[in-house]
């Protein structure tokens, strides 16, 4: 009999290990395959080290819940509709965001940014005394949502976000930035790009809902520079801020807890802030963009930035990380061998390393 294709999860052992079949646990549904690792004695089966770990019940279940939750749904619905209890959706999303979290740290780096949009949208914690807000950075070329941070509309946050972008990315010396009108960007944007980076704001007065003026200014950088990076630009004509408003919509539409008339604001501000890592990364990777349609293709942002080579689904990001721990311990070897991975992830990883060689 062929051995299997697994490899022990055990730190101390390798994917040199060698893990033989050990039976099946019983699960309410059926029945699931145990292994056993001849080097620490450890049994386990493919869902140990995953966020389905310890699971009492199908792993659909559990990703139908990331689904709704990221599609505006609140947790009390959510448990109603999937039939689980609120304390249990709530353990589970927990779960789920902190995984979303590390994913998006691990990914969202060394990106390209041209033309950057920022912009903050406003919430409230508890009561309409405390606002708070959602800061938001887009790289419009490939509408990749790049960095958020909730908290005060303060120079200090400002600063937070694009310290943030600048990390994850790998140029932006010749970027071209555009906010609203909010006092702190300018001097953020001066003091950590200086001179070189080119930058407008648009501001819009409103009255009644209805935008009634728009003015475009250029802050930072030559006139004929702004124009030749407009003109380059394949998604603006003239300075705008279209594309984050575009983001902020769906960021609303996506968290039950930005709602604007709704019952649940967030708790605290923890809580909406590991929401968002979640939508995060179903904006980024598990979610085809109208926007990118190529011929029959439709990219998902992180698709069109060059970081994945296809759309993720939730099932993904909740087995990768296996493939990631040794990845990152580099046993090429133990890539290949430790399939505890669904086949979808391994096919990832081959076009990954295609991509890694070309
Ligand atoms: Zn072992």
């Amino acid at each position: 009999m062929k051995p299997p294709n697994m490899t022990c999860p055990a730190e101390e052992c390798g994917p040199e290990c060698c893990v033989v079949r050990h039976g099946f646990q019983k699960t309410k549904t059926g029945r699931r395959r145990r292994y056993r690792c001849r080097g620490c004695d450890r049994t386990f089966t493919a869902r140990t080290n995953s966020t389905y770990k310890g699971l009492h019940c199908s792993s659909t279940k559990f990703d139908l819940v990331a689904h709704l939750s990221v599609e505006g749904m609140s947790q009390s619905a959510i448990a109603r509709v999937v039939g689980v209890a609120r304390s249990t959706a709530i353990r589970w999303l927990d779960r789920m965001t902190e995984r979303a979290r590390v994913f998006n740290e691990r990914h969202l780096k060394n990106v390209t940014v041209r033309e950057l949009q920022a912009d903050e949208l406003r919430t409230f914690i508890d009561s309409k005394k405390n606002e708070k807000w959602v800061f938001a950075a887009l790289e419009v070329g490939s509408r990749l949502w790049l960095s958020t941070v909730v908290g005060r509309r303060s120079y200090r946050n400002t600063e937070a976000l694009f310290r943030d972008v600048i990390r994850k990315s790998d140029e932006i010396a010749f970027a071209l930035l555009t906010t609203d009108g909010f006092v702190y960007y300018q001097r953020v944007i001066w003091n950590l790009f200086g001179p070189a980076v080119l930058y407008g704001v648009v501001q819009k007065t409103r009255r009644e809902d209805r935008v009634i003026r728009v003015e475009r200014e250029e802050r930072i950088g030559a006139h004929w520079r702004i124009r030749e990076a407009l003109l380059e630009s394949e998604d603006s004509e003239t300075l705008n801020t279209s594309f984050i408003e575009r983001l902020n919509l769906f960021i609303r539409h996506a968290s039950s807890y930005l709602g604007r008339r709704t019952l649940c604001h967030a708790r605290d501000e923890e809580r909406l802030d590991d929401h968002l890592a979640l939508v995060q990364w179903y904006y980024n990777f598990g979610r085809s963009h109208a926007a990118l349609r190529f011929g029959r293709e439709v990219r998902t942002p992180a698709m069109q930035a060059g970081l994945m080579s296809r759309k993720l689904t939730f099932r993904d990001l909740f087995v990768l990380h296996i493939v990631e721990m040794f990845q990152s311990m580099e046993h090429e070897e133990g890539v290949r061998k430790s399939s505890l991975v669904i086949d979808s992830v391994a096919n990832l990883l081959e076009e990954k390393r295609v991509g890694d060689a070309a």
